[in-house]
């Protein structure tokens, strides 16, 4: 008997249990490994912010999907690989065997960067500890006319997240730190300057080419010293690497994000296969849900290949990805390349492809 063991359900491991439950693996004992019976979308977390979604129609379960494809659910979070014995330690205590190996356990926040993140700061991930740490911070800006929050990071995640409070709690005194000139560094120019405009009307303030570079109970504490107060601090620095793969051997960038070549197979350990933010494309992309997405049909057909003994297929993601950014009023920024649109029918068409992402893995969309 052949054992493949999925480590995370993250958005390319969605696939390979949808393509699972279409076509079995002959002679092939999977289980899927989660800290969390359930996946939450991240491209809707603004959206539920917002008030636009419940929050369980941003969640894909996962046990019914694994109980469609005839997968083992075992609720634990990875903690470490002994690759020359192909077991994965949980964090319960057990050892779970492989003989091929899939992980898709997305990044960490890169809070440990930034003193007293840790205690003080409400790092975007994991999103299941955010989202209670949210609903909390709904709940104390809602009791409290003086509350306050920062969020540190000012990507397409920290200006959605920005707009989305500001959405749900018109009076909450709210900062946006970055460490550029505008926000939405990397997109389009016009987009970033609108995405500027938009935090000015919306009374958020805008702390550009500044670090953060402490977190304690009164707020944040910038590189020149200057202090931000703020009840709440949310950290959306962009994805960091766990640290267990290149502990365990594996071969890491310098990141420490696991290298993967064209068949997503490590390029250490090619019994183990890697894909989404965790993974280090041998033609690297940014860090991003579509790219994670784009990997799970490809890394399903190779992990079917290699339990077969056949031939793998190379892939490549694409060069370039669609960027849509909510602005917390049914409206979205969007950005190809250099192309950059807003508008109300932005936000639909960002809600119709969300809506259909969440269809295709929910019950009834099997
Ligand atoms: C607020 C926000 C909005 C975003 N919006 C977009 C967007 O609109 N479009 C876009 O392209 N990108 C977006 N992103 C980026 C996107 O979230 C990531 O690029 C994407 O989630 C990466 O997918 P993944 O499959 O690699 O990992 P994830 O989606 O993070 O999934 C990883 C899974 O593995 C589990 N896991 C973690 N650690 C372990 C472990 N040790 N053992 C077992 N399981 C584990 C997790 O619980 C999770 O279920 C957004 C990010 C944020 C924070």
């Amino acid at each position: 008997m052949k054992r493949l063991v999925l480590l995370g359900g993250g958005h390319a491991h969605v696939y390979v249990l949808d393509a699972l439950a279409r076509a079995r693996l002959p002679d092939t004992e999977v289980t899927l490994i989660s800290p969390y019976p359930r996946q939450i979308y991240s491209g809707m977390l603004p959206g539920w912010i917002a008030g636009h979604y419940h929050i369980d129609e941003t969640a894909i379960p996962l046990t019914p999907l694994a109980e469609r494809a005839g997968v083992r659910f075992k609720q634990a979070r990875g903690i470490g690989l002994d690759l020359d014995a192909r077991r994965v330690r949980c964090d319960d205590g057990s050892e779970i065997p492989f003989t091929w190996l899939s992980i898709d356990t997305g990044p960490t926040t890169a809070s440990a960067r930034i003193d007293g993140g840790m205690q003080h700061g409400i790092p975007v991930r994991p999103i299941e500890d955010f989202v209670t740490r949210i609903d909390a911070l709904i709940a104390a800006a809602n009791a409290d006319p003086d509350c306050s929050a920062a969020i540190i990071g000012s990507g397409a995640a920290g200006v959605e997240l920005a707009l989305a409070l500001r959405a749900r709690l018109p009076d909450l005194s709210l900062a946006l730190i970055g460490s550029t000139a505008l926000p939405l560094d990397g997109l389009p120019g016009r987009l970033q300057r609108r995405a500027r405009r938009l935090l000015d009307a919306r009374h958020i303030r805008w702390i550009g080419q500044r670090r953060a570079k402490a977190i304690d109970a009164e707020g944040v504490w910038l590189d020149d010293d200057e202090q931000v107060p703020a009840h709440h601090v949310l950290q959306v620095t962009g994805a960091a690497a766990p640290d267990w793969p290149a502990l365990a051997g594996l071969s890491t960038d310098a990141g420490g994000f696991i290298r993967v070549g064209p068949t997503l197979q490590s390029v250490s350990h090619p019994v183990v296969f890697a894909a989404g933010d965790v993974a280090a494309y041998a033609d690297p992309r940014p860090k991003s849900g579509v790219f994670a997405v784009r990997a799970g049909p490809p890394l399903a057909e190779n992990l079917r290949r290699a339990i077969a003994g056949e031939a793998l297929l190379p892939w490549q993601a694409q060069r370039r990805a669609l960027y849509l950014i909510s602005t917390g009023d049914r409206r979205a920024l969007a950005a190809w390349g250099l192309l950059s649109i807003e508008g109300a029918w932005v936000w639909r068409w960002k809600d119709h492809i969300d809506r259909a992402f969440m269809a295709r893995f929910s019950q009834h969309g099997m």
